[in-house]
């Protein structure tokens, strides 16, 4: 093995994929991961692209996966198991400061410390401390301000409108990137849903100058306002919700079908497949419209 195909299967820093990103006007996709059939379908799906890709893990996901270091593990492994040489970051999503040192210590390669709920004084504080841990790992470091509407894993966020001053004291602090909340929420918009507030998202640009922003809450947003939140200075789209709604309606089908009656149609290998189709094709769908595709 020869030091570039070395290279090319160990986890990345997200920090270089978007400040690409945000230089080509496209956005990278986090695609969250809830098991080995979520994370090898995107890792398939990033590499048939050639695109950069994040892997996100909730702190509820972590538990599930068994913690940390076995999903560490697992994507090391399949990095190198199903030759991936696109870039990929391991990132842990809306974490705790506890959760993040955890994921630092585990081996991820990128990680969100959500100090949103917190006072703004409180929230700078710690985000302080976890820049100067990531920086002298070569880590890259998510924050947030303004809480993002919905529930994940538990945290239920107001969806309030991110205030542009609070952003820039944040960006200042050396993150890599910047969640701030703009009317996007997690889970399903509903239909009375106002949409993306832009005038926010612009005022947020111009106070933080160069840094890449990240809108959470990808699945339902429409089309447009996905393109047009990228020309305003959006470098990643978290994507959760989504892949879950396609995974279980491929399930389902295969299941209403009568599939698992037939033959061997019982075989976890057999009942997983329609969901992990239906996953790298919901992945590749955002991929494409994010732009991210052959910018690996
Ligand atoms: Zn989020």
């Amino acid at each position: 093995m020869d030091r570039k195909e070395k290279w090319d299967n160990m986890l990345v820093s997200a920090k270089e994929m978007l400040e690409k990103a945000r230089d080509g006007h496209y956005a990278v996709g986090q695609f969250n991961i809830n098991n080995l059939e979520w994370t090898k379908s995107i890792l398939l799906t990033a590499q048939e692209l050639n695109s950069p890709v994040i892997l996100g893990v909730s702190e509820g996901a972590g538990k599930y996966m068994a913690g940390y270091k076995t999903i560490v593990g697992m994507v090391n492994g399949m990095l190198e198991g199903l030759n991936i040489t696109v870039p990929v970051a391991l990132h842990l999503d809306h974490g705790s400061y506890e959760a993040t040192l955890k994921c630092i210590e585990a081996g991820f390669s990128s990680v969100m410390f959500d100090g949103s709920h917190y006072p703004i004084d409180e929230n700078i504080e710690k985000t302080t401390e976890l820049v100067k841990i990531c920086a002298e790992k070569g880590l890259s470091l998510e924050a947030e301000v303004g809480a993002i509407g919905g529930e994940e894993d538990g945290v239920i966020g107001g969806g309030d409108i991110a205030d542009p001053e609070e952003c820039k004291a944040i960006s200042e602090l050396g993150v890599t990137m910047l969640a701030a909340g703009i009317g996007n929420i997690h889970g399903k918009y509903p239909e009375n849903w106002k949409g993306l507030d832009f005038d926010a998202l612009e005022k947020i640009k111009n106070a933080t100058g160069s840094i890449p922003l990240v809108l959470h809450g990808g699945t339902g947003i429409p089309e447009d306002m996905i393109k047009k939140a990228i020309s305003l200075g959006v470098a990643k789209i978290n994507v959760n919700t989504e892949c879950q709604l396609s995974f279980t309606a491929a399930t389902r089908k295969y299941i209403e079908e009568g599939k698992d009656l037939q033959g061997k149609g019982f075989d976890p290998r057999k009942v997983l497949a329609p969901g992990c189709e239906a996953i790298k094709a919901t992945v590749k769908e955002k991929m494409e419209l994010f732009g991210s595709v052959g910018k690996a």
